[in-house]
């Protein structure tokens, strides 16, 4: 419970994005320097709230549009929370975290803290904008006031994004509208109950801080997908592949190629994780012959898992060193609400 009578203390990470964009006359870019403006925006909120807040700014090597993100930003950002909060502010703790990103990436690096932050029982409030801060009729202000109340007003520690009047789990939010001010949504409602990360896990996760970025990415399934191209995304993304498969998990992957590619890929250590494009349901790797040679060939079913939570998930567990089964066992549990069911054995 946190002391009421004392001024919360509040870690603000700006990393971008068109919150605080700036028109160059080539089209907006991000602004490096946006302190003065985010002290004006807490200096609001502690005026209209009645209590000031103990507040620290903190930002990443480089403040980005989410285009210019590599593999390693939201690994970055992660550990930039994890060190600033160990830190503390004014002597004490920190009660919570508030975030302004760029929308465009925003649901992989919330997901990503989900994951790489498992083990801090704070909360963690992901955030943007749709149009830059200044500008008549931005939603800038007010995601940004919406995001504080969430972070400071309850105890419930984890990681969300609140955007456009809404708060949901970050690793289950998803961009739906590049224009929209409710540009968010929760996809598939949140997974109850949630297994944990558990003691061994949590410290895993906290030992690896600051350890290089697994090289983790996705390949989308389409029809007629050369196996020369499932070959160059396993060489591009050696530390884990997902696949954005169809339906219940299958793909275009059953051609002697393409089999023989992904056992080359488990023999070599790579996890390969298929998850499903559609907006409900979940992969079931037997149900069809074709998901039953892919399961066959090593890949691992990835239940109803967003895009945006495989990779993080994937990337953080591989952070935090697992491989072969304990990896796939970490992979099949529920640790933070990613996902509706524990165990392989999928509900028919
Ligand atoms: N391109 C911007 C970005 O950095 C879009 C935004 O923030 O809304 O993600």
């Amino acid at each position: 419970m946190r002391d009421r009578t004392r001024s919360p203390r509040l870690l603000l990470v700006y990393c971008g994005g068109t919150f605080g964009m700036h028109e160059t006359g080539d089209g907006l870019a991000a602004q490096t320097d946006l302190g003065d403006v985010l002290s004006g925006l807490v200096d609001a909120w502690a005026r209209r709230h009645g209590h000031p807040v103990d507040w620290r700014l903190a930002v990443p090597r480089s403040v980005i549009d989410s285009a210019e993100a590599t593999h390693g930003t939201a690994l970055e950002i992660a550990d930039l929370i994890r060190e600033r909060v160990a830190e503390g502010i004014s002597g004490g703790a920190v009660q919570a975290v508030v975030v302004v990103h760029g929308t465009d990436t925003l649901a992989h690096s919330a997901a990503q803290a989900a994951f790489a932050l498992a083990d801090l029982a704070i909360p963690i409030v992901f955030t943007g904008a749709q149009r830059p801060i200044g500008i008549p009729g931005s939603d800038a202000e007010r995601n940004f006031d919406d995001a504080f109340r969430e972070a400071l007003s309850g105890e419930e520690p984890g990681v969300r994004l609140v955007f456009g009047g809404a708060a949901m789990p970050a690793c289950r939010a998803v961009k739906r509208s590049s224009e929209a001010f409710d540009a968010f949504i929760a996809r598939r409602p949140a997974a109850r109950p949630v297994d944990g990360v558990g003691s061994e896990l949590a410290e895993a996760l906290a030992a690896c801080a600051h350890a290089p970025a697994p090289r983790v990415g996705m390949l989308t399934m389409v029809p007629g997908l050369p196996a020369e191209m499932l070959g160059a995304a396993l060489d591009a993304f050696p530390e884990g592949l997902v696949l954005e498969c169809y339906g219940s998990g299958t793909g275009p992957l059953v051609g002697p190629a393409h089999l023989e590619t992904l056992r080359r890929a488990r023999d070599s250590g790579t996890p390969v994780l298929a998850i499903t494009r559609c907006e409900d349901g979940a992969v079931d790797l037997p149900r069809y012959a074709v998901g039953a040679a892919i399961a066959a060939a090593g890949v691992i079913g990835g239940h109803d898992l967003t895009a945006e939570a495989a990779i993080a998930k994937l990337r953080a567990l591989r952070r935090a060193g697992l491989a072969g089964a304990a990896l796939r066992s970490a992979l099949d549990r529920n640790l933070v609400g990613e996902q509706q069911r524990s165990g392989s054995a999928p509900e028919r």
